[in-house]
């Protein structure tokens, strides 16, 4: 199977959200989709290992916010890169809570869906749930984020619960980086750059893993 043809499919990127007892959890998705009009409803699936996953399973709510072109990898990092049982994922944006009580970020946001699930797949590695809408909203007008735009602009990397994860030997054509005067490091993990010497000891700020897992990337 040519794995590189999935690469032609498009997607956007979201943060998915939902609540566990007083946890808020949330992760990076690039699979929600609009189902129905009459009346809408939208589907996402995500991996079984997501803490996420395990709250919309708890609640039966989650909330889906659109990213714009805005979002960096600080946003993007801390929501795909890392789990809410361990990390306040919400701790440095601005966030709201929805009407079901999930929390959403407003930062880079252009639209939000509050959504009860009314059905699920199991997938295997995934659920997918479907969610009736219950409440949307349009946060700003700049441009969505589209996971093609993710990869050639943000140069982020595709967390391994993906649905699309292909694996590190089956990569997207990817620009070469742009030339500049300092050294630069890029985490193979989160994509996270870094610009200088890196020092002994460094750590990913996004995803943790340590230098070893940087590669040169100019
Ligand atoms: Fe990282």
């Amino acid at each position: 199977m040519d794995l590189k043809a999935f690469f032609k499919l498009s997607y956007g990127l979201y943060i998915i959200s939902s609540v566990s007892g007083d946890l808020d959890c949330g992760c990076i998705a690039n699979t929600l989709q609009q189902v129905t009009a009459e009346p809408p409803m939208l589907s996402i699936a995500l991996h079984k290992d997501n803490r996420t996953t395990r709250a919309i399973l708890e609640s039966g709510k989650f909330c889906g916010a659109v990213l714009t072109e805005e979002a960096d990898m600080n946003l993007i990092g801390a929501f795909g890169f890392q789990t809410s049982e361990k990390f306040d994922k919400f701790g440095g944006f601005s966030s709201e809570r929805d009407e079901n009580g999930v929390r959403y970020v407003t930062d880079c946001v252009a639209a939000r869906y509050s959504c009860e699930v009314v059905d699920s797949v199991d997938l295997g590695t995934h659920i997918m749930f479907i969610g009736k809408v219950t409440a949307a909203e349009t946060l700003c007008s700049d441009p969505v984020m589209t996971y093609d735009y993710y990869h050639r602009v943000v140069k982020g990397k595709t967390p391994a619960k993906a649905p699309s994860y292909k694996g590190e030997d089956v990569k997207a054509d990817e620009p070469t980086p742009a030339k500049a005067s300092a050294e630069k490091w890029q985490c193979a993990i989160c994509g996270y750059i870094y610009e200088g010497e890196l020092p002994e000891g460094y750590q990913c700020p996004i995803c943790g893993v340590p230098a070893s897992k940087f590669e040169k990337i100019g």
